[in-house]
């Protein structure tokens, strides 16, 4: 039978004793606490780990739908925003815009690249998995210039409250030299963003990042656009940018340094594509011709084209036709055996590298292709 229990110690036995009417086992001093701790932490660890599995479970739930709802148009941009920060999501189309980007932001935003790198911007075909990075997107940075024209088909569907900021706007773009083919552009070689109606131009030579001195006027188009999206980082954009700048206008200090070794009537281009005018307009190199005679890489040149650049570089003397990565040598190795020019295969122009490769960032790949470009033609190499 039970008898009566006196607790000395512990209110907790009282209620215990009265519940289960075992004296005995509760009125033990040591035993009984140490049971008390066990099941009130046993209470504990199983009301949390409840919570983290419907937490996990609406976390899992959500990244799957998102992407469905938003590609079909019904999330917006704004809603996109971090609901743990407030803070924009910023999504960046090639790697380069993406490091210029974060030297703006520091880390304040994080910034997702779209294009993985080493792809070439002028022939990307995004995946369903980069449309759906988009619908996730507040901010889109693109080149613009007509680059990112696969954009045209899946920006509307995908995120239409998407803020764009075309890096490029207010440049004035290198319209195609005469001699070139056609590239489909109108009378001026200008379209407006009005008129295509994308957000974005098409227009002439879009390689402005080529010349960092241009790059200064991405940085500002970057910096505006942060700043009326996340107006709190107002002072840190700006002072990150013109850090920025500064460092941008020491590497155009630097390069036109470098090149000084190249006496002038031999900073002589011949490239891929009609991706180095801007580069060479600033650092006084001349074009002579390109493999691709055309502002995007996404063409092919007829065997006319390639003899009439053959006959330019034996005429002009040309020293070395420059590849960017990813190119296929095969149209520069037949010019080669015919001219005797060196073909350099290691430009990096369209995708930085990852880190710890030779161009991890955009300084690191003008100042990469910059030293590739005097070491081949500086005399005596
Ligand atoms: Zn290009």
């Amino acid at each position: 039978m039970f008898k009566k229990y006196p607790p000395k110690r512990f209110n907790f036995e009282k209620i215990m004793y009265r519940i289960f009417k075992k004296p005995d086992k509760f009125n033990q001093p040591v035993l009984f606490p140490g049971l008390l701790f066990i099941a009130i932490s046993l209470i504990v660890l199983m009301f949390f780990s409840s919570c983290n599995a419907d937490l996990s479970r609406n976390g899992s739930a959500q990244n799957t739908n998102e992407p469905d709802n938003k590609i079909n148009g019904t999330q917006t941009g704004q809603e996109n925003k971090s609901s743990q920060t407030g803070l924009p999501k910023v999504l960046a189309v090639e790697s380069f815009l993406a490091d210029i980007t974060k030297n703006i932001t520091g880390s304040r935003l994080e910034i997702e690249t779209l294009m993985p790198l080493g792809l070439d911007p002028h022939s990307f075909e995004p995946s369903p998995g980069d449309v759906a990075k988009i619908a996730e997107s507040d901010i889109l940075i693109i080149n613009g210039s007509g680059v990112e024209e696969w954009l045209n088909d899946i920006i509307t569907g995908a995120n239409d409250k998407i803020i764009i900021v075309d890096c490029s706007k207010g440049l004035k773009n290198r319209i195609q030299d005469e001699n070139s083919t056609e590239q489909g552009l109108n009378e001026s070689g200008q379209e407006t963003a009005a008129e295509n109606g994308t957000g974005y131009r098409q227009e002439g030579d879009p390689h402005f990042w080529l010349d960092p001195n241009l790059v200064m006027v991405y940085v500002q188009n970057i910096k505006d656009a942060l700043q009326k999206s996340d107006p709190q980082g107002k002072d840190l954009y700006n002072k990150n940018a013109e850090e920025y700048t500064s460092r941008l206008r020491e590497l155009d200090a630097w390069i036109k340094e470098e090149v000084k070794i190249i006496p002038p009537d031999e900073r002589l281009l011949v490239t891929n594509h009609e991706s180095f005018g801007y580069y060479a307009d600033r650092y006084g190199f001349k074009v002579i011709g390109t493999i691709i005679p055309n502002f995007s890489s996404a063409s092919s040149p007829s065997a006319k084209e390639v003899s009439s650049l053959i006959e330019k570089i034996k005429a002009a003397k040309v020293r070395a036709i420059f590849l960017e990565t990813g190119s296929d040598p095969k149209i520069a190795d037949q010019i080669a055996k015919e001219t005797g020019i060196t073909v350099v295969t290691e430009l990096f122009t369209h995708s930085i590298t990852e880190p710890g490769g030779p161009a991890p960032t955009y300084i690191d790949m003008i100042k990469f292709d910059t030293k590739t470009i005097v070491e081949s033609l500086m005399p005596g190499s």
